[in-house]
């Protein structure tokens, strides 16, 4: 089993793989997968790992979208948490889980290009997998992302998602949390809802607003072009979606995705789903956490390379201002 250990300086959690990859085995070149023989594609269902639910056309066996167990899991869905100490340090069994979530038959259709209805079920299928992985009590964070291109960390070339859920609350998640929580419980008022209402109100940074969704470049980005997409509606949890917030959700995704698809001619990206922890073992672990945050998508072109300033500070250089990024993904057709 791998193992997660404990960073005892800045509080996240890694985790080490059990076999240990020699030097030579790190590929010096991205290895592209074969076009011609697509794990992924329909009709090679009998060679992936057996299917964990699928979204399927009416009246027929044929999937539109699916969900399977990852090929290589860092985290394993049998065995208990095994925490424990090892002198000053922790570390605990990598129990979780690794899903693919494969986003249509069609090996060479884009997310942007699948169609309103495909979409739906690509989040459909998004959702039903949190509300189904919640129910685990082992598990404290579900975490969906999505890997465009080789330099996004890409591995297959079929259109998938990835899903990962972790045993721990990742440490990223853990100081949004907390920021939120402390933002809340000093002016009783959702932080995500304040930045909502300003950026509507400023209007700089939006890139288009929807019923349900407002969709805009934050103020103090990490990358050029991030671009966040966050409902109108206070909701802490992605799995609380509505129905008609799907097709709205649908309907904006594929439009920002096409916008920087078409403004930075086809960048390789990261998106991923920013959703409260799993609350249904311990419902009330803080009382305020339904009120104080805020699920959203934060999609990240990856135009720049993070150099050792970046990685030795976290402090992140932007070579174009959010209010422009903005401007050009709203002026693009
Ligand atoms: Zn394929
Ligand atoms: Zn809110
Ligand atoms: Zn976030």
């Amino acid at each position: 089993m791998h193992e997660l250990r404990k960073d005892i300086l800045l509080g996240g959690w890694i985790a080490v793989l059990a076999d240990s990859m020699g030097p030579s085995e790190y590929p010096g070149s991205y290895a592209q997968t074969d076009e011609t023989s697509c794990i992924l594609c329909p009709g090679r269902e009998d060679e992936t790992p057996h299917e964990i639910t699928s979204i399927k056309k009416p009246g027929s066996k044929k999937w539109w979208v699916r969900a399977l167990p990852s090929f290589n899991p860092v985290f394993q869905v049998e065995g208990d948490l095994g925490r424990r100490g090892l002198g000053i340090y922790d570390k605990m069994n990598s129990v979780g889980a690794n899903e693919i979530l494969v986003e249509s038959p069609d090996h060479s259709v884009r997310p942007e290009d699948m169609g309103l209805e495909q979409m739906i079920r690509v989040i459909t299928l998004y959702r039903n997998r949190i509300s189904d992985l919640e129910k685990d009590s082992r598990l404290r964070y579900i975490l969906i992302y999505k890997n465009s291109g080789k330099e996004a960390g890409d591995t297959f070339s079929h259109p998938h998602s990835l899903l990962m859920a972790t045993p721990v609350i990742p440490k990223l998640v853990k100081d949004e949390l907390d920021n939120a929580k402390q933002y809340f419980a000093y002016k009783e008022r959702c932080v995500f809802c304040d930045i909502i209402s300003e950026e509507l109100r400023l209007g700089e940074r939006v890139i288009f607003e929807s019923k349900h969704f407002a969709a805009f470049c934050p103020y103090a980005a990490q990358f050029p072009f991030e671009c966040w997409i966050i409902p109108k509606r206070h909701s802490c949890a992605f799995q609380e979606i509505l129905g008609e917030e799907i097709e709205d959700l649908g309907f904006i995704f594929m439009m920002i995705l096409k916008k920087l698809r078409k403004t930075l001619d086809n960048p390789p990206f990261n998106y991923f789903i920013h959703t409260a922890p799993n609350m249904v073992p311990r419902r009330n672990h803080w009382h305020t956490l339904g009120e104080d945050f805020h699920w959203h998508i934060e999609i990240m072109p990856r135009l720049t390379r993070t150099s050792g300033f970046e990685w030795g500070s976290g402090f992140f250089i932007l070579p174009t201002s959010p209010e422009n990024a903005a401007k050009y993904l709203r002026e693009v057709g």
